[in-house]
């Protein structure tokens, strides 16, 4: 969601699809790792008497159904095994503003004030410490939520009076020290505002965006393996940022080959303010300057016209619809079904952090449409295949990640659910995947692993008593009057 105030159709399955190349990240342990869940999904279903083996970089190296592998494979009983989903959208730090900004606006014709002005608080009042804390609060839940890979919208730059640090990337610095703590992966998308919104998200030049991304690029390249934790770009809004400047970070983009994420059309008044400044839509107006192509992830895109959606998907390009959050705030809904007819594909985010539950944004975008039309499952005649693939697969892809399904080659990436657990109890292998998307609750997700690292054990992640004590004494402070 812009700070200022302001299923998929599986065209290609993930076996289909090879892991991109990247420098392999340094070994999970000394050997072999293999699990034995009573169901792994592999891509189409669930396949029972399955282990599958994990290498020492945490890479999937095997599947197998070998008596000798299902011997040595660490059993988990009761459990099915599936790929971690990816958070295409994230903006850590609103995870303070949750529940302080739900009271109706008293501002005439703006619906968002009471947000926005909890927005402006949180942004002047967190230190960068709190900016830490409260990145790890939403990390452990995105990982508690069987989230392994994250897209950050890194959008807070400065100190609170919007004077750089001494260190121009020090933020960036402590979301990707916060997400390396939690142990989830992540891509920290260096985001462009120029004007509007609080003074800490502002960049004033093109010059000055692309010299300080160069140097958390290289920052990324020294300190992290690259598939552990890597750069895009984006820009909060085409109203935020000049065509020029827009134009200078495309091109920053396309040379460092980045993807590049736009928060675009989420609310029907900056569509049309841009159509008025500019004689077209925001997204007419991106392309037009060569930004929408494959690596190119419209974020929200609520309000599109006919010709904005068969822009996008002749672009190939990646919709990230955030449902959770755009139900919260009142913006209306992503149009998925013509977006996915048109050749677009879907990811999901968790925007401002109003839930983090991307099962819950999946089913929210197909009830929108049968609330809409009174009918059942519009999307697909199997709605809950092309909703769990935008959740994991179409996210990696939007973020250029590694991961999003559980393929030889790609990282052992995973989630547990429990079978017993009263939500999805009783499903048999064909009908599991339906129930986890449309009835799972999240405490039913027991296991986290990520490269072949397990992060949540029984639930619970092992920092978690610290990093949420810690998270509430920043709330207690930031909003003490
Ligand atoms: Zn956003």
């Amino acid at each position: 969601m812009e700070k200022s105030p302001r299923a998929q159709t599986k065209s290609a399955t993930a076996a289909s699809i090879p892991a991109p190349a990247v420098k392999p990240a340094a070994p999970a342990g000394p050997r072999e790792l293999g699990w034995l869940p009573d169901s792994v999904y592999t891509g189409e279903k669930f396949e029972a008497g399955m282990a599958f083996f994990a290498d020492a970089h945490g890479r999937i190296a095997r599947f197998s159904r070998e008596p000798k592998d299902l011997a040595i494979a660490r059993r988990l009983p009761g459990q099915a095994a599936l790929p971690g989903f990816v958070n295409g959208h994230s903006h850590a730090w609103h995870r303070a503003i949750r529940g302080r900004a739900e009271a109706r606006s008293r501002v005439a014709n703006e619906p968002l004030a009471t947000w926005h002005e909890a927005l402006t608080r949180t942004a002047g009042g967190l230190t960068g410490e709190e900016i830490f804390d409260t990145a790890r609060m939403a990390f452990l839940e995105m990982l508690a939520s069987g989230i392994t890979c994250v897209g950050e919208f890194h959008d807070l730059h400065h100190q609170p009076d919007g004077s750089p640090w001494p260190e121009p990337n020090f933020l960036a610095q402590e979301i990707l020290r916060a997400a390396h703590d939690v142990g989830i992966r992540i891509a920290l998308f260096q985001v462009a505002n120029a004007m509007g919104g609080p003074p800490r998200t502002v960049i004033a030049s093109a010059d000055q965006f692309v010299r300080d991304t160069e140097v958390l690029r290289g920052f990324l390249e020294k300190n992290f393996p690259a598939d552990e934790a890597w750069l895009g770009v984006g820009a909060s809004g085409v109203g935020a940022v000049p065509p020029d400047f827009l134009k200078a970070i495309s091109t920053y983009a396309h040379t460092q080959k980045l993807r590049l994420h736009v928060q675009v059309s989420e609310r029907a008044i900056d569509h049309e303010a841009c159509i008025a400044a500019h004689g077209r839509t925001p997204i007419a107006l991106l392309a037009e300057r060569g930004l929408v192509d494959k690596r190119f992830t419209a974020v929200n895109a609520i309000h599109l016209s006919d010709d904005d959606v068969k822009l996008l998907g002749a672009a190939r390009a990646v919709v990230c619809a955030c449902p959770t959050s755009a139900r919260n705030l009142g913006l209306g809904a992503t149009p998925v079904e013509k977006l996915l007819a048109a050749g677009a594909t879907l990811a999901l985010g968790s925007d401002t952090q109003v839930q983090i539950d991307l099962l819950e944004d999946a089913r929210l975008l197909e009830y929108a449409l049968r609330t809409g039309r009174a009918q059942r499952a519009v999307l697909a005649p199997d709605s809950a295949t092309p909703l769990f693939h935008a959740a994991t697969f179409a996210g990696a892809r939007s973020l250029g990640a590694t991961g999003g399904a559980l393929d030889v080659g790609r990282p052992a990436d995973f989630f547990t659910v429990n079978l017993f657990d009263p939500s999805i109890a009783g499903a048999e292998p064909g009908a599991l995947l339906n129930n986890l998307v449309f009835s799972l609750e999240r405490r039913a997700i027991r296991e986290v692993w990520i490269g072949g690292r397990q992060l949540v054990v029984n639930g619970r992640h092992a920092q978690q008593g610290a990093i949420v004590g810690r998270f509430v004494d920043s709330q207690r402070r930031l909003w003490a009057s």
